[in-house]
């Protein structure tokens, strides 16, 4: 009987909160509709929740680590005000062109596999959901499942590779009722 629990690993913007380019502010994180319902049915079935981000804005010089932590202080508090939260927040502030390369940033699977072993995860019953070809790749490559969402940059992703078997999901929310479905 093993003791390691599934995940759900959740990109950041434009699958948990809205897409901006670079949001460096803590008052532009705005929650996709849905979405903290999603996480409250997902933990309920005993599922973790991982949030793992590409912040390569931070190499670029675009915001410094402490307002990126404002920001993920800003959307811990909006989750906890619909009464759920994150297990993890793991963020890649690298750039290989803006310092040296990591093996963090999605594709890879650095953060997936970090956090499988801080939180004693099972990677295999786990599931990773975004709205980017990088998403679903770093979900692969951590050895999870993978699921798009048409929100954020999604459904432009969804039209351009629709004949590759990607699963595809409206929104968190039909993302979360699919993988409870699953089981
Ligand atoms: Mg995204
Ligand atoms: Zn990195």
């Amino acid at each position: 009987m093993s003791s390691l629990a599934p995940a759900v690993f959740l990109d950041r913007d434009g699958t948990l909160i809205e897409e901006v380019d670079y949001l460096a502010d803590p008052a532009g994180v705005v929650l996709i509709p849905g979405a903290a319902q999603a996480l409250k049915n997902l933990a309920q079935a005993g599922y973790k929740l991982v949030l793992v981000t590409n912040q390569s804005g931070v190499a670029r010089g675009l915001l410094d680590e402490g307002k990126l932590a404002q920001i993920h202080e800003r959307l811990s508090d909006l989750l906890h005000g619909e009464g759920t939260g994150l297990d993890g927040i793991y963020a890649c502030i690298h750039h290989p062109e803006f310092g040296s390369p990591c093996d963090c940033r999605k594709p890879q699977p650095g953060m997936l596999l970090q956090a499988a072993e801080d939180l004693q995860l099972d990677l295999k019953r786990s599931w990773m959901i975004g709205d980017a070809a990088r998403d679903l790749e770093a979900g692969k490559r951590a050895g999870a499942r993978s699921l798009l969402v048409r929100t954020g940059k999604g459904s432009v992703l969804a039209r351009e590779r629709k004949d590759e078997g990607i699963t595809v999901t409206e929104d968190l929310g039909e993302a979360a009722r699919w993988i409870l479905a699953q089981a």
